[in-house]
């Protein structure tokens, strides 16, 4: 992916002159961090650290990971234009992060994205057509954008269930089961690491 530092800079409100800029490579993944003064260093080690607490399989065949914070998020934060988000590229299988203001936002961020790979690359044998039916007919969500479609609603139950897994669990247990089934009973609570050492 190409940034237009000229474009980036031109926005209004951003402070540094030039962003600093970190890369790393990852299991023939391309991890690019972007940092701007005043807003929270995501280095490459720390979404690293993110994707160890899930399957390799689940990532498989993403290619690229983006923290820029102010490619997505140009304006003040009072301004009604702010957004914090990311944003999954379905045609390069890439991840953009915007801006976070802190870990647990980035955790959630990365994790809703990864949950678009899934859905879309097949990883980890889910079964699209479980989902939309358990989605189609559920009354509990974990968030309201959750509820704008079954694809969001999964992307919002997956990070919810490396997050807060009781919290999906109570809203939703078929929810719970299916994204459970996905990890293969290897789920651990995120704050362990279980799958350092896998990757090769
Ligand atoms: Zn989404």
């Amino acid at each position: 992916m190409n940034v237009d530092f000229k474009k980036l800079l031109s926005v209004p409100g951003i402070k540094a002159s030039k962003p600093d800029y970190s890369s790393a490579g990852y299991n023939d993944i391309l991890i690019e961090c972007y940092n701007y003064r005043g807003m929270l260093f995501v280095p490459p080690g720390m979404i690293i650290d993110l994707m160890n607490k899930i399957l390799p399989e689940h990532y498989s065949g993403l290619k690229q990971v983006v923290y820029e914070p102010q490619l997505y998020n140009p304006f003040p934060k009072n301004s009604k234009e702010y957004k914090i988000g990311g944003k999954f590229f379905r045609a390069d299988k890439s991840i953009n992060i915007g801006m976070v203001i802190n870990e647990n936002e980035l955790k959630s961020t990365f994790y809703h994205e990864m949950g678009h790979l899934i859905h879309v690359t097949g990883n980890s044998g889910i079964k699209l057509s479980e989902w939309l039916a358990i989605s189609g007919s559920s009354q509990g969500y974990v968030s309201e954008y959750a509820k704008s479609s079954a694809f969001e609603d999964f992307a919002e139950s997956y990070s919810t269930y490396l997050i807060a897994p009781d919290k999906l669990r109570t809203v939703s247990e078929k929810k719970y089961q299916f994204i459970h089934a996905l990890f293969r009973g290897y789920h651990e609570d995120t704050n362990t690491i279980i799958h350092k050492g896998w990757i090769g």
